[in-house]
């Protein structure tokens, strides 16, 4: 039975009721688990407000901004865990950032300081988050990460973000691997298209959808709630003996050869 009662999750990237992170924040909290939700904060302060008001049946513990560029607003976070609950079971890495121009047209035309914001955001703040958690892991906890196909094989328009979805599943082996004698498990999702915020950003994401659903072996793609499921798996004691691994919910779209 997947039980998180007692568990202190903290969940990033929530934007909005599409998020892949609200699907797994709701499947934490009817696990049992006790929620933190950050927010990416903006001039005007929408996203604090859009957020609040979405989470608030979820009854989050905590709540506070978090822009991973910023390492103070890093380090406050992981100071106010530490203050309000004195330990950190589960973490939930859920965001990633290109620039628009970026994510389509030639990859050759990639800028630099694109390229460097996009690694940063989405693959350097996978590392600075877990050096965070492992501190507060003191009884073992769970770490888990969003990654796509393209970081493995190319998608067109995916581009930078496949070169950092690559980092970031290599940095879930080396996460891993240092933090497995903490029995802290680090594991990745790797999920099928879904239409969010972040995804409508990428070039020609609608005819992917199609396309997967025209080709994968279920014949759709798949829901927030589905992904959620699954970070609920790898949070939970039922996932014990796994890390490391990318685990792929994609309607088993990335074993065909010839799609
Ligand atoms: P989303 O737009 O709902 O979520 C992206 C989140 O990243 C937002 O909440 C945004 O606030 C946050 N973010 C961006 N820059 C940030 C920063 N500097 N600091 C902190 N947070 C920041 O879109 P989503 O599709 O739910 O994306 C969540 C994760 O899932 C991403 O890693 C994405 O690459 C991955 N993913 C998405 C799909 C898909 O098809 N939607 C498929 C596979 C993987």
């Amino acid at each position: 039975m997947l039980d998180l009662t007692g568990k202190n999750a903290l969940v990033t990237g929530i934007a909005n009721n599409k998020s892949i992170a609200w699907g797994i924040a709701q499947q934490l909290h009817k696990a049992g688990a006790n929620l933190g939700v950050t927010y990416l904060p903006d001039d005007k302060g929408r996203f604090e407000k859009k957020v609040a008001e979405l989470v608030e049946p979820l009854q989050p513990s905590l709540f506070l901004p978090l822009d991973v560029q910023d390492g103070a607003q890093v380090d406050a976070l992981f100071a106010a865990i530490q203050e309000k609950w004195g330990k950190l079971d589960i973490l939930i890495h859920c965001l990633a950032f290109a620039n628009k121009d970026d994510l389509t047209g030639e990859f050759s035309s990639t800028s630099r300081a694109g390229f460097t914001l996009a690694l940063e955001v989405s693959a350097y703040s996978l590392i600075s988050l877990s050096h965070g958690a492992k501190a507060l892991m003191t009884e073992g906890g769970s770490i888990i990460t969003l990654s796509y196909l393209g970081g493995v094989k190319v998608i067109p328009n995916y581009n930078v973000m496949g070169i950092a979805k690559a980092a970031l599943e290599m940095n879930v082996r080396y996460l891993a691997s240092e933090l497995g004698p903490h029995n802290i498990r680090v594991n990745g999702i790797s999920a099928g298209p879904i239409r969010t915020l972040a995804s409508s950003a990428v070039g020609g994401i609608l005819d992917m959808i199609k396309h997967v659903e025209a080709s994968a072996p279920l014949r759709r793609t798949v829901t927030q709630t589905e992904v959620g499921n699954t970070a609920a798996f790898l949070s939970s004691d039922l996932s014990s003996g796994i890390t490391g691994q990318i685990l792929y919910v994609d309607s088993g779209y990335e074993i065909m050869g010839m799609a």
